[in-house]
């Protein structure tokens, strides 16, 4: 409702209520007043009335009587008097007609002449005159409230031009701002404080005006910035994926040559020199990957490739790769992963297995001496999805504390001296911490500096259907094995492992104490025991169990970093070697085999059970090479030739059709750009050539362009594998191998 017409009804409300209430008063105390007066009048005419009509009535005059009583009656509050005498013959009874309401007196006078009563006067009044005079007073009241209304609202209309005008005009003022309307500018007509606040609103609007504007400008201006911005990001990562291709080209040439020269004659010096190009080029190509990696992240190209994995399998092969350089550095590497995660997930595995790689050279890399280890827990799992947390610690260096929050942003190396004197680009973290996130989770790390790191990082994955779960040693169960090792990490991993199976574990840290444990006659069906050990080592406390303790029933299983270093032959006590770190399924296998326990139900890698066994006759099989860069061709010749295949090579497609055709080759390494015909088309034209044959000639493209888009065309064509440049030869030679036998 518009103020104007709140007040209107306001003023009404409370000039009816004033009125009313002064009104019920005003007749309540007049009603009192006139009451009292007429009382008195009363009084006063009784008294009257006695003095001129008495004596007329002791005389019976009637006429004075009358003349009296109606003089009395010219009075307008008086309606009616009656006179009667002591004895009741002479009555004088007078009324005024037009009056039909009688008052009475309070009671009748007696008249009393010397003392005798001689007769009666009851005189009758009318109250019409106070009812009259009340009504009137109303009327007076009312034509003053409804004057007052009258007035109130006619000055209201009047002042709200004044007050009220303005004011709307500022709220419409107000809503257009609000609407949107910065170029709104309001007028009033008034001179007194509207008018200041005329002036202030159009001052503010002009000023939002202003804003609006200059961010509008700003926001064009930002738009074309990050236009230009994504422009230059996306020429920067064409640059990069050109400058990877450029730089792979002449690598591969490195790499071939320098993997061709290892097998010339050279003296020590020169073996020193080239065994520094070796790793020189390695570590080139891995920045070459990382930078191509980064620039992919980063220009959001990278796709996800889920599959169903063994994780198990997955930490091996990763562990694997970093046995050397564990053991070159005396470093000690275990994982671990807890009972309740499931043997095979569905995720990306090469995304997976780099960001572990990343993490785990990392911790080689920054820790001197003690151990690294890797542990798999689960952190939920509902209806399939299930969520995983992977830590990986290490003894070495630690971080800073004020560098933890840099460590994952781009290009951050750590600023100590020994980060300075390690190799590296500061993209490995930023790199796994987009790689985490693409896999649903998050990364964090803890860290005491000279004591270790702890990287954790958690990723969604999800629990294939079908899967073929270890369902249960139940010869295992039950079982008591003696657990001997000094390292108490591992001792801990181990006796997880072994309780998880329900065998019984006693676990001591040192073979002394295992000797006395087993000398009081204590049973247990077979030995785990370390081989590096301080004062006595897994081998001599093996002899001691055999030779001095005479016990011989109880198998010995003894795992080592490097199993190289233990001669079974030498070691009859042993009956099994273990190579560390140690996966529990091997492990459980090796348990099962040496206490001649039957195989329950354990699953297998499918993958690795079809892998075809690789021994041939490599002179019989020629290789087709089709790449247009001559040092590639001929380097890639040699490397081939060297391995023991019959090479032909071809420039490009056209060549390799014709030769294909001519010498049907065993298998094809078929560049992809090349001049004249690229390998999609010459890779086209060959399944063409084969249709209705029996023939499948291998193909695998060589491409230095490392996209997964690459790949997919390459696979499109017709291609059956795929190797990035620059090659590794030793790659190169198992994909060979490997399509070779399956041919
Ligand atoms: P770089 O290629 O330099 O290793 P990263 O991104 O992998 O790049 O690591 C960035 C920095 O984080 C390293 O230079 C190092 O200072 C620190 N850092 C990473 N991992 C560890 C670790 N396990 N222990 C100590 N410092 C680490």
């Amino acid at each position: 409702m518009k103020i104007r017409y709140k007040i209107v009804i306001g003023i009404i409300v409370s000039l009816v209520a004033f009125n009313s209430i002064f009104s019920v008063f005003f007749i309540f105390y007049q009603n009192k007043n006139e009451h009292a007066r007429l009382n008195a009048k009363i009084r006063d005419t009784n008294l009257l009335i006695e003095k001129t009509t008495a004596d007329a009535l002791w005389n019976i005059d009637k006429n004075r009587i009358e003349l009296g009583l109606k003089s009395f009656l010219m009075d307008s509050e008086i309606s009616g008097i009656d006179l009667n005498d002591a004895l009741g013959i002479n009555n004088f009874s007078y009324r005024k007609e037009e009056f039909t309401n009688f008052y009475l007196t309070p009671s009748p006078r007696i008249l009393r002449m010397e003392n005798e009563v001689i007769g009666k006067i009851t005189v009758y009044y009318n109250d019409s005159v106070i009812q009259e005079k009340q009504n009137s007073f109303l009327v007076v009241m009312a034509v003053i409230t409804l004057s007052m209304i009258l007035l109130s609202t006619l000055v209201l209309m009047r002042i709200s031009n004044k007050i009220l005008s303005p004011l709307e005009v500022l709220v419409d003022g107000l809503k257009r701002v609000d609407e949107g309307d910065y170029s709104h500018r309001i007028h009033v007509k008034t001179k007194d404080e509207f008018k200041l606040i005329e002036t202030y609103f159009n001052r503010m609007s002009r000023k939002i005006q202003k804003e609006f504007e200059d961010r509008i400008k700003r926001e064009e201006e930002l738009e074309r910035a990050k236009l230009a911005a994504e422009k230059a990001s996306n020429a920067k990562g064409y640059f990069l994926s050109s400058m990877s291709h450029e730089i792979r080209t002449p690598l591969t040439v490195i790499i071939g040559l320098i993997e061709i020269m290892e097998f010339t004659n050279l003296d020590e010096e020169q073996k020193k020199y080239l065994k520094r190009l070796s790793s020189s080029s390695a570590a080139l190509l891995d920045l070459i990957n990382e930078v191509l990696d980064f620039s992919r992240i980063e220009s959001g190209k990278i796709d996800l490739y889920p599959q169903e994995l063994s994780l198990e399998d997955l930490l091996e092969s990763v562990v694997d790769s970093f046995i050397l350089a564990a053991q070159a550095k005396n470093l000690e590497i275990y994982y671990f992963l807890d009972n309740n995660v499931p043997e095979m997930i569905i995720s990306d595995r090469g995304r997976l297995r780099q960001i572990l790689m990343n993490l785990i050279s990392n911790a080689i890399k920054f820790t001197k001496e003690g151990e690294i280890y890797i542990i798999i827990k689960k952190i939920f799992e509902k209806e399939r999805k299930i969520q995983l947390e992977f830590s990986i610690s290490d003894t070495g260096i630690g971080i800073p504390k004020d560098s933890m929050d840099d460590i994952f942003l781009n290009y951050n190396r750590g600023q100590s001296n020994y980060t300075k004197t390690q190799s590296g680009t500061g993209l490995g973290l930023p790199i796994v911490k987009k790689l985490v996130e693409l896999l649903g989770g998050s990364i964090s790390v803890e860290s005491e500096e000279n004591q270790g790191s702890t990287f954790y990082f958690t990723i969604n994955a999800e629990i294939p259907t079908l899967e073929n779960r270890n369902s249960g040693n139940i010869c295992l169960e039950g079982s008591r094995a003696l657990l001997v090792d000094d390292n108490p990490t591992h001792l801990a991993i181990l006796r997880t492992m072994l309780r998880e199976e329900k065998i019984d574990v006693i676990d001591i840290p040192d073979a002394a104490s295992a000797i006395n444990f087993l000398r009081k006659g204590k049973d247990v069906q077979f030995i785990l025991t370390d081989f590096q050990m301080p004062h006595i080592n897994g081998l001599e406390f093996s002899r001691m169990v055999k030779e001095d303790l005479q016990i011989t029933n109880i198998p010995i299983i003894v795992y080592s970093a490097q199993t190289h270093d233990i001669d079974r032959s030498q070691n009859p006590s042993i009956s099994e070697i273990i190579t560390k770190p140690i996966k529990k399924s091997k492990l459980i296998d090796v348990i099962k085999n040496t206490i001649q326990c039957e195989k329950i139900h354990i699953w297998k890698d499918m993958k690795k059970e079809n892998k075809p066994e690789i021994i041939m006759d490599k002179q019989k099989f020629t290789i087709l090479l089709a790449e247009d860069n001559d040092m590639n061709r001929e380097t890639t010749s040699i490397l081939l030739r060297n391995e023991g295949y019959s090479v032909e090579s071809a420039e490009n497609g056209k060549m390799a059709i014709q030769i294909y055709k001519k010498n049907r080759p065993s298998l094809v390494l078929m560049d992809i750009q090349m001049p004249e015909m690229d390998g999609y088309e010459a890779t086209r034209a060959i399944r063409e050539l084969e249709k209705g044959t029996e023939f499948h000639v291998p193909i695998i493209a060589l491409t230095a362009f490392a996209l997964k888009i690459t790949q997919e065309e390459a696979k499109k064509s017709g291609m059956d594998d795929f190797i990035a440049k620059p090659v590794i030869p030793s790659e190169l030679f198992k994909r060979i191998a490997y399509h070779l036998s399956i041919s």
